[in-house]
This record gives structure tokens, C-alpha cells and sequence, in this order.
């Protein structure tokens, strides 16, 4: 689904990606791991293009996303993303921030919009949430809003970015099973994450990602059981 080759990224005269390499199959959970500014924001940022590359390609589906030729908004509405921080439209309702882009996008009748929203809704939990506004909702139930948001766009890969590290510990867990939900029903994964158990769960593969290369990648037991690199054995020990 996901080929990316040799990408790297500078800003200025930072190179914060030198050269990744990564394939992403229908279906599968990639979870990237690693220290703060090693670059993995970076890096699912240039995924969807919200960052330019610097070099190296991008083929989603087929398409090199960093061709001319290529209709970058029409794969972008094909990859979900999840921020750290929620993002969701403030004035908006709960239901309006979920049918705002597949109607104005994607052209889908309101009231078609409004009934994928509200089985999305109830899909994280939150149907009885549809008519209250984001400020009223805990992190933990914006967050899985912001999940369903993303949803709605009917997305064939989602990408989170530590989705969880905003949030107070006793709301970690409710984004996390909604997003163990996404996996075992074969959505296809990319997350950046520090929490581990949950990487050791649902991970198909886990990246260890440091100094804007993959230093080290596997299954999720290879990596957190027998790591190989320096850098990896030094990164886990501090984190498990
Ligand atoms: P991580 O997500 O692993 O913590 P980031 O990708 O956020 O790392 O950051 C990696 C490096 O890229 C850092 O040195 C950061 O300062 C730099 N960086 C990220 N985004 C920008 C930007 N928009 N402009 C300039 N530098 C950036
Ligand atoms: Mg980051």
C-alpha cells in the first residue's frame, strides 16, 4: 500500500530524515518508536504531505505521490491522520466536525454524512456525545472523536501521532482500545507512539526510529525481546 524509498528531509541546514526506507502492506500496524526529535513526526508528516521531502519517493497505492501528474488531495482524503493534540474544529459540534469534510469534499448528502457519523460515533463510544461541542468533552473523548473524524473520510491507511501523549493516564486507555478495535478489524496503521505495551499488543511490526534513520525494525517480539542495535537496547532500557 505504503513504498516509501531514500526520503529525507532538511529544514535548513537540519537533516532530520536521512534516507528511510519502509514498505506498508494492506493491513498492517507499523508502530515507530523512538526519542524525542529522532524525527518520526517528521516523518509521518512527509507521508500525507504536510511536509515536502527533501529526495527519495513516496508510492501510495500505486501513485508516486511527489509527482506533478498526481492528484495529491484526492490520496491525501485516502490517508487518515491523528494528531497529538486533537485538532478538532472548536465551534463545531461533535457531529458537524465528523460530516464537515465528507460533505464539503466528498460531496456525500448531509443527511447520508450524519448517518455514517453517527455509526462512527457509536463505533468509539461517543453517540451520545453527537450534539455537544468539543470543549465539553474530556481529552479522552475528544480524542476518540477526532478517531471517528478521521473515519468518516473513509480512509485506506491511518496515521496517529502520539495520540495519546496528550492526554491524562486515565484516559489513555480508552483511545488506546478504540484504536486496538481499528486494528483487529484489518485497518491498515501507522502510529507513532511511546506506549509500549500497547506497540508490544497490536504491533505487526515495530520501527525503532533514531537520528532520522530506521535503525532497527521487526516484529514486535524481535524488537522489544532481542534488539539487535545499540541504539535500540539503549533506547528500551530507559523506556521499559
Ligand atoms: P519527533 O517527532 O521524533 O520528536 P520531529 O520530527 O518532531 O521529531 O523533529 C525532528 C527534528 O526536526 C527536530 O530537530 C525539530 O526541531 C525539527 N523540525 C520539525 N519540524 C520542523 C519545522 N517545521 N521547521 C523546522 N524544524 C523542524
Ligand atoms: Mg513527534
Amino acid at each position: 500500500m505504503i513504498n516509501i524509498k531514500n526520503l529525507h528531509k532538511s529544514f535548513g541546514k537540519n537533516n532530520v530524515l536521512k534516507g528511510v526506507d519502509l514498505t506498508v502492506s494492506s493491513g498492517e500496524v507499523v508502530v515507530i518508536i523512538g526519542p524525542s526529535g529522532s524525527g518520526k513526526s517528521t516523518f509521518l508528516r512527509c507521508l500525507n504531505l504536510l511536509e515536502e521531502p527533501t529526495d527519495g519517493t513516496i508510492e501510495f497505492e500505486g501513485k508516486n505521490l511527489l509527482s506533478k501528474e498526481t492528484n495529491i488531495n484526492h490520496l491525501r482524503q485516502k490517508m487518515g491522520m491523528v494528531f497529538q493534540n486533537f485538532n478538532l474544529f472548536p465551534l463545531k459540534t461533535v457531529l458537524e466536525n465528523l460530516t464537515i469534510s465528507p460533505i464539503k469534499v466528498k460531496g456525500i448528502e448531509k443527511k447520508a454524512a450524519e448517518t455514517n457519523a453517527l455509526a462512527l460515533l457509536e463505533q468509539v463510544g461517543l453517540q451520545d456525545k453527537a450534539q455537544s461541542y468539543p470543549s465539553k468533552l474530556s481529552g479522552g473523548q475528544q480524542q476518540r472523536v477526532a478517531i471517528a473524524r478521521a473515519l468518516a473520510m473513509d480512509p485506506d491507511v491511518m496515521l496517529f501521532d502520539e495520540p495519546t501523549s496528550a492526554l491524562d493516564p486515565e484516559m489513555v486507555g480508552e483511545v488506546l482500545s478504540v484504536m486496538k478495535n481499528l486494528a483487529d478489524n484489518g485497518m491498515t496503521m501507522v502510529i507513532v507512539t511511546h506506549e509500549m505495551g500497547f506497540a508490544k499488543e497490536v504491533a505487526d511490526r515495530v520501527i525503532f526510529m533514531d537520528e532520522g534513520i530506521i535503525q532497527e525494525q521487526g516484529s514486535s517480539k524481535e524488537v522489544f525481546e532481542a534488539p539487535k542495535n545499540a541504539r535500540t537496547k539503549d533506547f528500551l532500557g530507559k523506556v521499559l
